[in-house]
C-alpha cells in the first residue's frame, strides 16, 4: 500500500540520519576528550559566540586577527589536574566580568619523568645531564660544560669539580634547600643544583592553582605576563623567567632537565623554557603541537621552526584556520617561555607575587645579587 511505502520510506532515512548520527559521535568518542584532544579544539574555535567576544575592537593590533574558542579543559592530560576543575566570576584586568576556570595542575609531568639535571663527572655526556639557558643561548650541561663554566662566563671564580673530576652537585634536601633560593648559602657556590621530588616537603608534587577566563578577552594593550605565564597540559606551571643573574652570580648552574623544568623548593617542579614537551599528539601542517594554556586563556604552541614565514605578532602569536589565535613560545634560550599577552588576566592574580599557590617568587628583588 500507498502509505506503507512511505512510512518504510520515512523510517528508512530515519535510520540512515540515525546511522550518520551514530558515526559522527562515534568518531568523537574515540578522539576522547584526553586521548586526541586536537580535534575538539580546532571544532570549537568556529564557535561564533566566542570569536564575537574575543574581537574587541579597542584593541589597536588585535583587530580581525584574534579568534579563539573557548579554554578546553578536555584537553589537560589525565592526571595533570590534581583537583576538577570548578568554574566562578571573576574580573579581569582590563575590567571585564566574566567566568574563569580554576585549574589546580598536579606539578608532576605525566607525560614524561623529570630529570636528570646534573652531570656526576666531567667525562659525563649530554645523556647524563640536562640543559641550560640563560637568555642568550641553551647549553646541554655535560661534563664539558662545567669544565668550560670559567670560559663561557668569563670569569675564573668558577670551578664546579673537583680534583677527582667529580661534578660538585647538591647531595641531600639540606643542600637544595640552601642553593635553589635567591641568597644561595656560600658554601654551596660553586655548585650544580638539582632538587629531587623527594626532597620536596613531604616528599609530595606541589600542585599550582591559576584562574583562567573560559573565553580571551583582548586586553587594550599587549601586557608582559608577571608571575606565573601559564600552564602546561601535562600539569605544570609555566615560571616566569628564571633569575639568571641572581643564580649566575652565586657561580651556581639552576640545572633544568632536557624539557626545561627543574625543581625548587617552594614551587616544586615548574617549566622556564619551551623544548617540545607536554605536547598534544597532533599538530595542523606547518605547525608545532599545543603544549599549554597561558594565563589569558589562549593556546600556546611549541616554538616554530621558521618563525619568519609565520607572521607572528609581538606575542609571538598568530591565527590560523585551524587554530584560531595562539602563541608560539619562545626559544628556550630566551628564558622566557610567553613574550608578551594580548588578553586580560584575572585582576589582582599577580598581587599575591605571582608565585601561585606556591606564593613564592624564586626571583631575588630587581637589582638585587
Ligand atoms: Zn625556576
Ligand atoms: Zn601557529
Amino acid at each position: 500500500m500507498f502509505v506503507n511505502s512511505q512510512s518504510r520510506l520515512f523510517a528508512l532515512g530515519f535510520a540512515l540520519l540515525l546511522f550518520a548520527g551514530a558515526c559522527g559521535s562515534g568518531e568523537g568518542d574515540t578522539s576522547a576528550v584526553t586521548s586526541d584532544p586536537a580535534d575538539s579544539a580546532t571544532t570549537e574555535t568556529t564557535d561564533g559566540e566566542s570569536v564575537d567576544t574575543i574581537l574587541d575592537d579597542e584593541s589597536a593590533d588585535g583587530d580581525a586577527t584574534a579568534m579563539a574558542g573557548t579554554v578546553d579543559v578536555g584537553l589537560f592530560f589525565d592526571g595533570a589536574l590534581a583537583t576538577e576543575v570548578t568554574t566562578e566570576d571573576c574580573a579581569l584586568s582590563g575590567g571585564a566580568e566574566t567566568s574563569c576556570y580554576v585549574i589546580t595542575v598536579a606539578g608532576d609531568p605525566v607525560t614524561y619523568d623529570t630529570g636528570p639535571f646534573c652531570p656526576e663527572t666531567i667525562t659525563d655526556s649530554a645523556d647524563s645531564g640536562g640543559i641550560w639557558f640563560d637568555g642568550d643561548g641553551v647549553y646541554d650541561i655535560d661534563g664539558e660544560f662545567i669544565v668550560n663554566l670559567a670560559e663561557l662566563y668569563g670569569d675564573d671564580n668558577w670551578m664546579m669539580y673537583d680534583e677527582d673530576g667529580n661534578v660538585l652537585v647538591t647531595e641531600t634536601a639540606e643542600e637544595f634547600d640552601l642553593a635553589a633560593r635567591p641568597d644561595v648559602d656560600p658554601s654551596l657556590q660553586n655548585h650544580c643544583v638539582e632538587g629531587r621530588l623527594e626532597w620536596l616537603e613531604n616528599g609530595e608534587p606541589i600542585s599550582t592553582t591559576v584562574t583562567i577566563p573560559v573565553e580571551p578577552v583582548l586586553a587594550d594593550a599587549v601586557s608582559s605576563a608577571q608571575g606565573n605565564l601559564g600552564v602546561t597540559l601535562d600539569g605544570v606551571v609555566i615560571a616566569a623567567s628564571a633569575p639568571v643573574e641572581a643564580i649566575l652570580g652565586a657561580y651556581t648552574i639552576a640545572a633544568f632537565d632536557d624539557c626545561g623544568g627543574h625543581f625548587n623548593p617552594f614551587d616544586g617542579y615548574h617549566l622556564h623554557g619551551a623544548v617540545g614537551c607536554s605536547e598534544l599528539d597532533e599538530a595542523a601542517e606547518g605547525e608545532t603541537a599545543m603544549f599549554a594554556y597561558a594565563m589569558d586563556g589562549f593556546p600556546v604552541h611549541s616554538p616554530l621552526d621558521d618563525v619568519d614565514s609565520a607572521d607572528l605578532d609581538e606575542c609571538n602569536g598568530h591565527t590560523t584556520e585551524e587554530d584560531g589565535y595562539h602563541y608560539h613560545a619562545n626559544n628556550a634560550a630566551e628564558n622566557q617561555v610567553i613574550e608578551c599577552l594580548i588578553g586580560q588576566t584575572v585582576a589582582g592574580s599577580d598581587a599575591a607575587g605571582g608565585g601561585g599557590a606556591g606564593g613564592r617568587p624564586e626571583g631575588p628583588p630587581p637589582g638585587e645579587g
